[in-house]
């Protein structure tokens, strides 16, 4: 410790200069107040000498003695504080003087000047006095003459001024004196004691806190100093009891982060484990105390560098904080995938960072698998919609200018396949006629699934010609119908496919997805419609139709709330005497206020699930109309009214049920209806469709196979439907007087129904030689308009029902 620091030093000067200044004042005060009264004491003296001396001088100047003025002047010469005497007469000449000093302007040359006095007091002040003798007849003194002096105040004064130096000096020296031995006593009383203190204060040792006790210095148990070892102690104990809670706390948190699952560590800037948890050293192969101290570089760099460099870009940039999922390897070379937060901290070396570490491998693997769930259809693998969707949009905001292709084949009449043969068949199919399709269409830019039995081809940038893409596109359709038209195999059986094929050729950065898959989808429909099993490209003409079959769709909605659809009745007669047998029910739509022909809208009701709807309002209708008939009691014995059953309806499963629904409610019996079925119908589940045929059989209703001759069936089939009549199409009747051919024709196809014990209806009779041709092929049912156009209820009943049929 410098000597100028130590408490009893600076305490002994601080006493010093307080002592000094308060001594130094009271002297000051006391000086002063003796130089008062020294400063009166001379002016008295001199006041008295002067009074004195006056006498004398005035009998001088009144004799004009130079002899008695010397002697006076002699006299006051005696004291030593006039520097200066003189006496002249009152012609002002001097008679006698003294001086001194060397005067210089009547003023003594300074000898006896003291600065400290001349502060306070002039060196010299001169004074005169008027010498007279008896008074005038005025009142005024005869002045003779004038004594004149100056008085050397420093000398009169230097008493004083030695005495206040010397009581200076005592009081300064006895200061000093005092100081010391102040100095001293600070020392032993304050100093001493403290610097012991201190030193048992350093002897405390950390570690063992809780069994050190600082003593109490001897001879100071009660005062001040056993205040602060108390207070110290104290506050030891408490620091104790302090890092007991740290120590206790340290260990819970290293628990924690040595059973936590995730990597924590934590590395410095010269890329060293400053602390890592039993995770990570184990993740790298070490142990904890392996790991601490040793270098990033040496641990993580020989497993995975590319770690090393994110860590070491993170410390080089100016980011606080980073968050990222990224892949990592382990020391046995599994790789994982981390979500891994970085953050920097500031320590004294400068900044080091906390890692984080999570595994998320589960999570990413199943985001992964969302993914290829979303994009990729589980059963044949090959992309899906979505991914058909993201690959057109991405491909329309490609390169501007270049035509693409699009083709969509829908597997013909799969949904059969699916119910005869069973759906694991159908799915094996479908997986089998995938992979070829991927074979296949290698060079394509995407082969998807669409749906169910719906695949896509597309082709992007084909051609900057549109007659070029055009071309493709229909090469492309070509390529995928043959592809579907190869057998394949399953088991031991092979299996022959088709498709209907819409083929759209569309222009990059002009179309989207939505609207390209549309096209392709209404060219595709087209196929369907025109025989199925054929490449259709599409043409704009078909946007308009397919704008105009949503309208109808739209329309008839609405018709349906509105109950537009009704019935008309077409007789059917006797070839014989041309009784009216029966009558067959044909739907109508009044639209606003005009009446719609079936053929207009029957094919979209067939298309949407609403003819099931429809069909059944119409045999509602049919019955309801039959019970009426019957209850007034004008229903001819016998007869029957025909209803056409669509496939749709046919096909759904509750069809049976629907039918003894419809019969109970309005109590008709099966006997008088009639259910007119397609070929086409009846051929597309044979199996199902023989039994629903049987059952409802069971409830009377007769069936008849309608537009017999139009579809491919084969003669074979026609055996095994149960069916009790067959209505040849109107297409043969139309020219069998003018064509040979189909006069051959229809004269076997009766011969034929005949062999099969079928009764033979021929419709769209329409002239007189017709009816004579077929008359002579013996008993048959004819329909037509010779007979009638099919009529509104009111006008049916009108001509061919009695009025009044007399009771059976
Ligand atoms: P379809 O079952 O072959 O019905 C006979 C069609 O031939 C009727 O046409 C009828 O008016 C017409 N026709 C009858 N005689 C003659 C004739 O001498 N000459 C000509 N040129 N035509 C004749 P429509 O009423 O326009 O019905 C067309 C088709 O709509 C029907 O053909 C049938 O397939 C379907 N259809 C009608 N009503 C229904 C129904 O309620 N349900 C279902 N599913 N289909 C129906
Ligand atoms: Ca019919
Ligand atoms: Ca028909």
């Amino acid at each position: 410790m410098k000597l100028n620091s130590k408490l009893s030093v600076v305490l002994g000067f601080r006493s010093l200069a307080l002592l000094v200044f308060l001594g130094f004042f009271m002297a000051f005060v006391q000086t002063v107040f003796d130089f008062r009264e020294r400063q009166d004491e001379v002016t008295r003296t001199i006041d008295s000498i002067v009074t004195s001396a006056q006498g004398s001088a005035s009998n001088a100047v009144y004799l004009l003695d130079n002899g008695i003025a010397q002697h006076v002047i002699d006299g006051l010469s005696y004291f030593d504080f006039f520097s200066y005497v003189a006496i002249t007469d009152d012609k002002g000449s001097v008679m006698a003087e003294f001086s001194r000093q060397k005067m210089d302007d009547n003023v003594a040359l300074n000898t006896s000047y003291n600065p400290v006095l001349s502060l306070v007091v002039d060196n010299f002040s001169r004074e005169s006095v008027l010498l007279t003798g008896q008074t005038l007849a005025d009142g005024t003194p005869q002045v003779y003459g004038k004594m004149e002096w100056v008085v050397d105040n420093h000398i009169a004064l230097s008493g004083v001024y030695f005495r206040a130096v010397r009581a200076f000096g005592i009081a300064l020296a006895g200061y000093i004196l005092l100081t010391l031995a102040l100095s001293i006593l600070y020392h032993y009383t304050l100093a001493a004691p403290l610097t012991r203190l201190s030193s048992r204060f350093q002897r405390v040792n950390i570690k063992s806190i809780a069994t050190q006790k600082i003593s109490h210095l001897r001879g100071h148990e009660q005062n001040e100093f056993s205040l602060i070892v108390n207070a110290a102690n104290d506050m030891l104990s408490r620091i104790s009891s302090g890092q007991e809670l740290l120590t206790e706390r340290s260990q819970r948190f290293r628990l924690i982060l040595d059973t936590a699952p995730a990597l924590i560590y934590s590395i410095d800037n010269k890329l060293d484990f400053v602390f890592a948890n039993k995770a990570t050293a184990s993740f790298y192969g070490y142990s904890i105390y392996e790991l601490k101290g040793r270098g990033a570089e040496e641990v993580i760099a020989p497993i995975d560098n590319h770690l090393l460099d994110f860590i070491k870009g993170f410390i080089g940039s100016t980011k606080r904080q980073v968050n990222k999922i990224m892949p990592m390897k382990n020391a046995t070379g599994v790789q994982c995938h981390m979500e891994m937060t970085l953050v920097k901290f500031k320590t004294p070396e400068g900044h080091s960072i906390l890692a984080t570490c999570s595994d998320v491998t589960k999570r990413v693997q199943a985001e992964e698998k969302i993914e290829s769930l979303a994009y990729f259809d589980p059963l044949t693998s090959l992309p899906n919609r979505n991914k058909v969707y993201d690959t057109l949009n991405r491909s329309s905001e490609g390169e501007k200018g270049m035509y693409g292709i699009a083709a969509i084949a829908d597997l013909d009449q799969f949904k059969r396949i699916n119910d005869t043969l069973s759906h694991s068949v159908g799915d094996q199919l479908i997986v089998k006629l995938a992979g070829r399709l991927q074979k296949e269409f290698s060079f394509s830019d995407l082969i998807a699934r669409l749906g169910a039995d719906e695949f896509l081809c597309i082709e992007e940038n084909v051609s900057e010609s549109l007659k070029t893409a055009v071309n493709g596109a229909e090469v492309l359709g070509e390529r995928l119908r043959a592809c579907i038209n190869k057998e394949i195999e399953i088991g031991l059986h092979s299996y022959a496919l088709t498709a209907s094929i819409g083929v759209v050729v569309f222009k990059k950065g002009s179309s989207n997805a939505d609207e390209i898959l549309q096209y392709a989808d209404t060219a595709m429909y087209e196929s369907k419609r025109a025989g199925r099993n054929r490449v259709t490209l599409f043409k704009n003409e078909m946007a308009t139709q397919a704008a105009q079959l949503l309208e109808l769709e739209r329309d008839i909605m609405k018709a349906m709330f509105r109950d537009e659809f009704y019935f008309v009745l077409q007789p059917i007669v006797d070839s014989e005497n041309h009784h009216v047998m029966g009558a067959e029910a044909l739907m109508r739509w009044k639209k606003d206020g005009k009446t719609i022909s079936p053929a207009e809208f029957i094919p979209f009701l067939e298309e949407s699930a609403l003819i099931v709807e429809v069909g059944e309002r119409i045999l509602s209708g049919v019955c309801r109309y039959i019970a009426e008939l019957k209850q007034r009691k004008v229903l001819p014995k016998g007869f029957k009214v025909a209803v056409n059953i669509s496939a749709k309806q046919l096909a759904r499963h509750d069809f049976i049920e629907t039918v003894s629904r419809v019969l109970l409610k309005h109590n008709v019996k099966g006997e008088m209806l009639e259910f007119e079925i397609t070929e086409s119908v009846a051929l597309n589940n044979m199996a199902d469709t023989i039994n629903k045929i049987v059952s409802i059989k069971k409830m009377g209703v007769s069936f008849s196979l309608d537009d017999f001759g139009t579809g491919y069936s084969s003669l074979s089939h026609l055996k095994d439907l149960p069916v009790d009549k067959l209505k040849i199409d109107r297409s043969f009747i139309n020219d069998i007087t003018v064509d040979k051919q189909d006069e051959n024709l229809v004269r076997s196809i009766i011969q034929l129904s005949k062999n099969l014990g079928l009764v033979t209806v021929a419709e769209g009779v329409e002239t007189q030689e017709q009816v004579e041709w077929l008359m002579l092929q013996g008993t048959l049912l004819l329909q037509g308009y010779y007979f009638s156009k099919p009529l509104d209820i009111e006008d049916f009943e009108a001509t061919y029902l009695p009025q009044d049929l007399p009771n059976k």
